[in-house]
Formats: C-alpha cells, sequence, structure tokens
C-alpha cells in the first residue's frame, strides 16, 4: 500500500483527498516506477483545486511530475533499479500522475535521470524549469544571443520564471524580471536579474506598439501581460510564450509581428517530442546552479499538497516546491 492524493468526481465538480492506495489499483503501463520525489505545477494547482477542467477522467491520481527508480519494467528501455524522470504526456491529466508512492507508467513517456541530478533536484526542476529550458532553447533558436540585448521574464518569482532568470542570466543573458510581488526583487536579483519590473507597468492595456525594450521573453502570464511584452519587443525580438497566469487571452494587434519581425514561439511541454526533452534536460543538467535551485525550493509534505494547491492561483508560490513519497 502507499500514500497517494486522489481527485474524485462528486455530484458538484470534484474533491481531493490523501488515500492510501494499493497497486493494483494502478493503471496499465509497462513500466513500474518507485516514485521518490514529485512536485506542484501550476497545472497540478489547477487539477486539485479544479479551478480549471484539468482533469480528463475520474478517479485520477494528480501529478504531472515524478521522479523515482524503477521497480519492474516490460519496456527494452529500462531495468528495475533505472533513476527516471517523467513530464507531462497527460500524466495527471489522464493517466495516473506523480502525487503517488508508486506510479505504473507507458516505458515511452519516462527518460533517463541525468547522472548528476538527484531525484529531488530533478522535481525542483520539475515542468516548470523543463518548460523554462525550453523557452530559452527556443529563443536562441530563433537566432537570441546575449548580445542581442535584454531579456524579459516575466512572473519571474514564480517557478517557471525563476529557473529562467537564473537560465538566462547563466548564459551571459542580462534579464529583466517581472513581478507582482516586490518583496521578492532581492530574491530574483540573487537568482541573476539585472533590472526588477513592476508587474503593473504591463498590466494595463496599452498601445499597439511602445516604446522597444526587450530583444527576448520568457512569458508566463498570456492576457494583457504578453500583449504589453510583444508591443515592447525590439526590432526582430522574440517572445516564448508558455503560460496563462494572467489570462488565456491575448488581446494584441498584428502591429509588432509585421512592423517590428517580432516573432512569437509557443512553447508546449506535455507533447514535446523525447528528443527535445532530452537535450533540455541534457542542459539543465549541466548548466543550472543546483544551489541556487536548492534556494527556490521549498518541501512540503503530501498530506500538505491539497492545502497548498490555492496559492498558485492566487500567485503567492515563490520558486519551486518538492514532494517527497519515499
Ligand atoms: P507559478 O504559480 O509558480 O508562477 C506563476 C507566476 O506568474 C506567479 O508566481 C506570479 O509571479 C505571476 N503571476 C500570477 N498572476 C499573474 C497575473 N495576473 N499577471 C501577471 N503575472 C502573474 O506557476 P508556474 O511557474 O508553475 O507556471 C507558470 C505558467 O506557465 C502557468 O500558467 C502554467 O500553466 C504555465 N506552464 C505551461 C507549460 C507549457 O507546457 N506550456 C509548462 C509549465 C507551466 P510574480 O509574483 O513574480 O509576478
Amino acid at each position: 500500500m502507499f500514500d497517494a492524493i486522489l481527485i474524485e468526481k462528486t455530484e458538484t465538480g470534484q474533491s481531493a483527498r490523501l488515500a492510501r492506495l494499493s497497486p493494483d489499483q494502478l493503471p496499465q503501463g509497462d513500466v513500474a516506477v518507485d516514485v521518490g520525489w514529485s512536485t506542484l505545477n501550476y497545472k497540478d494547482a489547477l487539477a486539485i483545486t479544479g479551478a480549471s477542467p484539468v482533469v480528463r477522467s475520474f478517479p485520477m491520481v494528480p501529478g504531472i511530475d515524478l521522479a523515482g527508480r524503477v521497480a519492474a519494467s516490460d519496456h527494452p528501455d529500462f531495468r528495475p533499479g533505472d533513476r527516471v524522470v517523467l513530464n507531462g504526456w497527460g500524466v495527471g491529466e489522464r493517466h495516473w500522475g506523480g502525487l503517488a508512492g508508486q506510479a505504473r507508467l507507458n516505458g515511452d513517456w519516462l527518460i533517463p535521470l541525468p547522472e548528476t541530478l538527484s531525484t529531488r533536484a530533478a522535481m525542483a526542476i520539475g515542468t516548470a524549469g523543463y518548460t523554462a529550458m525550453l523557452c530559452v532553447l527556443a529563443l536562441e533558436r530563433h537566432g537570441i544571443t546575449p548580445a542581442s540585448g535584454e531579456v524579459v521574464v516575466t512572473g519571474a518569482a514564480g517557478g517557471v520564471g525563476s529557473i529562467a532568470t537564473a537560465l538566462l542570466a547563466r548564459r551571459g543573458y542580462q534579464v529583466a524580471a517581472v513581478t507582482g510581488r516586490p518583496a521578492e526583487a532581492d530574491y530574483l536579483r540573487h537568482l541573476g536579474a539585472a533590472t526588477i519590473v513592476d508587474r503593473a507597468e504591463l498590466s494595463a492595456p496599452g498601445k499597439p506598439l511602445a516604446r522597444e525594450r526587450w530583444a527576448g521573453a520568457v512569458d508566463v502570464a498570456g492576457g494583457t501581460v504578453l500583449a504589453n511584452v510583444l508591443a515592447a519587443m525590439r526590432y526582430r525580438g522574440v517572445v516564448a510564450a508558455c503560460g496563462l497566469a494572467a489570462g488565456m487571452d491575448l488581446p494584441t494587434t498584428v502591429a509588432p509581428f509585421i512592423l517590428r519581425g517580432v516573432t512569437l514561439a509557443g512553447i508546449d511541454s506535455v507533447m514535446c517530442p523525447k528528443p527535445e526533452r532530452m537535450a533540455a534536460w541534457s542542459h539543465l543538467a549541466q548548466e543550472l546552479d543546483l544551489a541556487l535551485l536548492e534556494g527556490m525550493t521549498t518541501e512540503i509534505a503530501l498530506g500538505d499538497v491539497i492545502a497548498t494547491a490555492p496559492a498558485f492561483l492566487k500567485g503567492q508560490i515563490r520558486g519551486r516546491i518538492v514532494v517527497p513519497l519515499d
């Protein structure tokens, strides 16, 4: 038997509770994993609170991320004892996820954990960090380098934003960190931000084009914030858009695209092809300062997960949260 968060359908919607499950309740899959660590991402908070229809079938064990050791495998790439990490693929949405002591999964979804990373560090990175790296790689694929100019990161004190700030600074970029929490300015400078931008500057509807400020952007906000970021990009700037913390809409015009040649690069971590995942994790293992990562990480018990989830929706989480499971 093992502990898990379980989301069940109710007459009025859904409810989440801490449950005891047995391995024979797990869904089908060719690899069984003893989960060592999981984490909480924004999407897990949406799933647990039911604020958005993230959960596609009930009952559901949430958790879009897990890291642990293979317990049993019928998959040619994995053997018992292998250290693995999983992000996305609908896990925690359609297939039981990582907020449980054990998981049974499709081995094609797993990637071997880079040797230099502990399972705890892998979850401190989690989907948030892996997505941050996908954003950085997208900016560079579209031609942005540290010489291009300042790169702005929105939601900088959150999970994706904290790791994007640290990764960009490490690669030599000047980082402008946008935050709605001025009290986190020192934290963001410690991660490598050169400039702190008050989120309020980007939250009200603005003009189609504004003063050219940034060469690149990692945006977790969407909505009016993203529209204002697009309007303030320099000529041929590139924006990696991955989130909707400010909203699902995008009240913009074509002006940044047709007058300044701005590129809007969409980032999806869930179905991202395996070679790109492996590349992102390899870069993370080589580049992310593990002491900085630890400094942005908070550990909570599985029993505190349900009570913690609403704080994501209020934008109150700083950095990353990890959850031990063994
Ligand atoms: P967090 O809650 O850790 O961070 C989000 C941050 O956004 C907050 O900390 C806050 O930072 C900022 N924020 C909150 N509300 C607003 C608002 N109204 N306007 C502008 N900024 C706001 O979440 P994650 O980092 O885990 O995820 C961030 C976003 O990225 C989410 O929307 C998530 O769904 C998305 N995401 C998408 C992925 C993909 O595959 N495309 C993968 C991973 C995440 P501050 O206080 O510093 O302003």
